[in-house]
């Protein structure tokens, strides 16, 4: 008997050596790694074992003893760790830990058994017939290694039955299986040893015995089912976690495999009984023929199968469901994304269609208006006796006609600024230039403009102004202006009856130490609304909606988006509430700084005096002494600046270019000099230098205006830097005109009323 137990331990021990070999050859996963672990334990333990049966006194015994233990504490941990591995058991690290450290501090006590008697607290050395023996009794830390080493064996038996049992595949199945005898093997010596069962547990340690058993099944597991071929492993676990679904059925209709996905897709899988498997085998055929895409839990899968053969044989049919939710979420970008530009392109196309109508009508009355002054002239001019009745109506008709040409040439203006603005905001070179200002001026110059508009309307104009707001504020005035501009001009519009409100109100903040204001300014009107799928589009640029119902409405569908990048640049907000049919509201909240706490008081009564009382007329004033010489190489510029200065009844010198202004201002001393910037021979600017650097400097101090179409922002700065007394923006209007040149012209020359 003690021969056969050692031959028993070399056997262990080269098989135990084999196994390291393999998994070292190997090692890619953490199943090698906890195999290897195992195996080397054994090994060491073994080694021990062997060293014992060889001890001739209680010292070597107890030397072979703690060698062994180096191996024998850690066996039961390893392959419990080896078959949670391979039966995808997931263990948490914590329970790993702890029961390493356990393990740890059970060894500790094995090294010091003679002293300390937590693990043997009794022990004597004896020879049974060949056998050298310990006799011992266990103490506390004997029994929790036993403890902890039968939970092991528990644990991993019901994990390795779950795991055979839930195994479709007969080829990994047998691998579970010789695991599971490998398990029982080592189990059942554990318990004979234990429990002393039979007399040979008396002798020696039968574990050995159960090992040497379950090394086959473990090398049969190995070699013939491949268990540590990485390739097979790999493959197992990638189907397994494949985002794919894969059902696969076998000739004989059962469902041989699935993945963890398939199980997602159809949750009924894994159903045991017949009937029902049958009916989901018919499900996915069906699914699969269709060809229809398959939507479950927000993902979208599409379906396929191909034939699964061996050696030309059909053995059965993979069903693959691919989860291609990306590729439609990126194809309904792609499609979203075409969309928005075919709707800006349409915009786009639209915009140029609206642009050449909104353009060519104006046009149209300038030069239709215009025709008709000419033609009603020349009635006049031809008519024989013309009476005065005749006359008073022609000069009647006259006046309309320019007021047309007036509003028309108006209307051209504020598309080309609109267009200007755009591609300034579009090319990110629109600044906003901040200013002290005060709001009362502003709400009057808007309030003006829009109660005229309303009027001429039939609506009613509303205003709520908060009295208690600051009145002087710092910010950009002109584009905050032009944005109340457009959305009551918008309001105006839209609104056929009813009214057009103007609310003002403000929120005082403090930021770092500016006292701040957030002006919030409301436009309501009772006009068509917007419908609530057109809001979301409203600030497009381009945009013009409900064109069924506009389409005789003048607009370029660009004031909103201008507004709205204009208000974004101040560092505000705009938005829109609005019932179709009813009416909308814009409310935009603007930050500003306040200057002073001078409040703006009653605007609304202040209003309401201003347009209720005598016409606030322009300063009406004549100059006849007054001499001054407008430079200009277009004769039409001249003729308009002429006729706008009419009744000043100033003396109006013309020149239509730079050289001939020279010549003029030798001979002659003006009281001012309005100068246009770009003439083709002579610019503006060198005209007025060269007039500064005559000889006899007869207009060596006149101040000159330069007259320019050139509004760009800082335009008025820049030319005064180059020496211009100040800047006029053509077209002028003639209150414009007459108010810059009574500020220039001697007072004594100047006599008003
Ligand atoms: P437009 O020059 O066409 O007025 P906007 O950019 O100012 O351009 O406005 C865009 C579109 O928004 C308008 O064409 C109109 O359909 C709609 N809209 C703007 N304001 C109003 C309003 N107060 N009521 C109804 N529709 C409005």
């Amino acid at each position: 008997m003690y021969n056969f137990v050692i031959f028993v331990l070399y056997f262990t021990i080269a098989g135990l050596f084999f196994v390291c070999c393999l998994s070292l050859n190997r090692w890619s996963t953490r199943l090698q790694t906890y195999l290897f672990f195992s195996a080397v334990s054994n090994l060491i333990y073994d080694t021990g074992c062997l060293l014992e049966l060889h001890a001739t006194n209680e010292k070597e015994y107890i030397a072979a003893l703690k060698m062994g233990y180096l191996g024998r504490v850690w066996i039961g941990f390893s392959l419990f760790l080896f078959i949670a591995e391979l039966c995808r058991f997931k263990l948490p690290s914590l329970v790993k830990i702890g029961c390493g450290l356990a393990h740890l501090v059970i060894f500790a006590t094995i090294l010091t058994v003679e002293t300390c008697d937590l693990y043997y607290n009794y022990m004597e050395f004896t020879m049974d017939g060949d056998f050298p023996k310990l006799l011992h009794t266990g103490g506390p830390l004997y029994y929790l290694q036993t403890a902890i080493n039968l939970i092991y064996l528990v644990v991993g038996l019901v994990v390795i039955i779950r795991a055979l049992t839930g195994e479709k595949i007969a080829f990994i199945r047998n691998r579970y299986l010789m695991m599971l005898l490998a398990v029982i093997s080592i189990g059942v010596s554990y318990i004979f040893y234990f429990f002393k069962l039979i007399p040979l547990a008396r002798k020696f340690d039968l574990m050995i015995i159960g090992y040497a058993i379950g090394m086959i099944f473990m090398l049969v597991a190995i070699i013939k089912y491949r268990m540590l071929d990485a390739t097979a492993i790999a493959k197992n676990y990638v189907v397994d976690e494949l985002s794919e679904a894969v059902i696969v059925v076998d000739i004989a209709e059962n469902i041989a495999y699935f993945n963890n996905t398939a199980k997602e897709l159809f949750p009924a899988l894994g159903n045991r009984e017949k009937d029902a498997e049958k009916g989901l085998i018919d499900d996915i055929r069906f699914l699969v023929r269709s060809g229809e895409p398959v939507r479950s839990n927000g993902k979208i899968f599409t379906p396929k199968y191909s034939t699964l053969t061996t050696g030309g044989t059909e053995v059965g049919t993979i069903y693959s469901f691919a989860d291609v939710s990306e590729h439609y979420r990126y194809m309904d970008e792609l499609k979203e994304q075409k969309e928005k530009a075919d709707e800006a392109n349409r915009a786009k196309s639209q915009f140029l269609a609206n642009m050449s109508h909104e353009i060519r009508t104006p046009i149209n009355a300038v030069l239709g208006f215009n025709e008709m002054i000419v033609n009603e002239c020349d009635a006049v001019k031809s008519g024989t006796d013309i009476d005065a009745g005749r006359f008073k109506e022609s000069v009647s008709n006259i006046n309309s006609y320019a007021g047309n040409i007036q509003s028309a040439g108006g209307s051209l203006l504020t598309i080309i600024n609109d267009i200007l603005d755009f591609s300034k905001i579009e090319a990110g070179k629109m600044d906003i230039v901040n200013d002290r200002y005060r709001l009362g001026v502003l709400l009057n110059d808007v309030s003006n403009l829009i109660f005229i508009r309303a009027r001429d309307k039939g609506l009613k104009f509303e205003l709520d102004v908060d009295e208690t707001l600051p009145d002087n504020l710092f910010g950009d005035i002109v584009r905050i202006r032009q944005i109340m501009t457009n959305i009551l001009s918008n309001a105006v519009k839209y609104t056929e009856k009813g009214s057009v409100s103007l609310i003002v109100r403000g929120t005082r903040y403090t930021e770092g130490s500016e006292d701040m204001l957030r002006l919030q300014i409301e436009v309501r009107d009772t006009g068509i609304g917007i419908k609530p799928e057109d809001v979301e589009i409203l600030f497009n640029k381009f945009q013009r909606l409900d064109m069924r119902h506009n389409s005789t409405v003048e607009g370029t569908g660009l004031g909103l988006a201008i507004s709205d990048q204009l208000v974004k640049l101040m560092g505000g907000s705009i938005g829109v509430e609005s019932e179709y049919g009813a009416g909308s509201t814009f409310k935009i909240e603007i930050p500003q700084k306040v200057l002073s706490s001078e409040l703006l008081g009653n605007f609304k009564a202040a209003f309401e005096r201003g347009i209720a009382g005598p016409e606030h007329e322009k300063e009406q004033f004549k100059a006849p002494d007054a001499k001054i010489l407008v430079v200009d190489d277009t004769r039409t510029n001249l003729m308009v600046a002429k006729g706008l200065l009419k009744a000043t009844e100033i003396k109006i010198d013309t020149a239509g270019g730079g050289e001939e202004a020279l010549q003029l201002t030798e001979k002659e001393t003006y009281d001012l000099i309005l100068m246009d910037q770009r003439m083709p021979h002579m610019l503006g600017t060198e005209a007025m230098n060269r007039i500064r650097a005559q000889e006899n400097g007869l207009n060596r101090t006149t101040p000159v205006i330069c007259m320019t179409a050139d509004a760009i922002m800082g335009a008025k700065e820049r030319y005064i830097a180059e020496g211009f007394t100040d800047y006029l923006a053509k077209p002028m209007n003639a209150a414009e005109l007459q108010a810059k040149i009574l500020q220039y012209l001697p007072q004594e020359k100047v006599v008003k009323g």
